[in-house]
């Protein structure tokens, strides 16, 4: 099994006309809209639970939003395939490098540095994978919308759990991951 290019899936909730709304944890389904992606879903959503008086700290967790920056925002995978799998996506709506403006590159790769940080300094991998697939050909799992996955590796880590029944063994659940991260990516100087 690769590790890295499989492609992912995503946590589904029912809109109230029954049509599925990609990318909204139950906890964030206040909001009705779908712009039919997931990332774009993410944000959207908890905009809208902190206009609607939810605090955004509450909201952000809820969603495994991380960090938000001026051009990207970093993000953990609903479905990891190890703890501190995470995504740096660009708030824009594009499918290529070469359509995201130059101060949006800048800070996606200036998040992926803070990332490596975060990752050695919480999980002391032996490894990291950064990657990206650009169009479902190269096995994007959400291929209208650039995100560069980013998680911690280890020898011998391949998790036979996942081939044999797509179930995950994981150390630690998602809000305690985005606690730990969160307080990480803050603490960097
Ligand atoms: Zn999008």
């Amino acid at each position: 099994m690769d590790i890295l290019w499989t492609p992912w899936r995503f946590a589904y909730v029912t809109t109230a006309d029954g049509a599925p709304r990609p990318g909204i944890p139950e906890r964030l389904a206040a909001w009705k809209g779908d712009t039919g992606c997931v990332f774009c879903n993410l944000i959207a959503s908890v905009d809208h639970a902190i206009a609607s008086g939810m605090p955004a700290e509450e909201a952000e967790v809820a969603a495994g939003l991380v960090v938000r920056g001026k051009h990207c925002y970093i993000c953990l995978n609903a479905y990891p395939y190890t703890s501190g799998h995470v995504m740096v996506v660009p708030y824009a709506h594009l499918d290529r490098l070469a359509g995201m403006t130059i101060e949006a590159a800048h800070e996606m790769m200036d998040l992926a540095r803070q990332t490596e940080r975060v990752l050695e300094q919480l999980s002391r991998p032996h490894g990291l994978n950064f990657g990206m697939n650009l169009g479902k050909a190269a096995g994007a799992g959400v291929a209208g919308h650039l995100h560069l996955h980013a998680l911690p590796r280890w020898a011998g880590d391949t998790n036979f759990m996942t081939t044999v029944a797509e179930t995950r063994v994981l150390p630690e659940d998602l809000a305690t991951t985005w606690k730990r991260m969160r307080e990480a990516f803050a603490g960097l100087t």
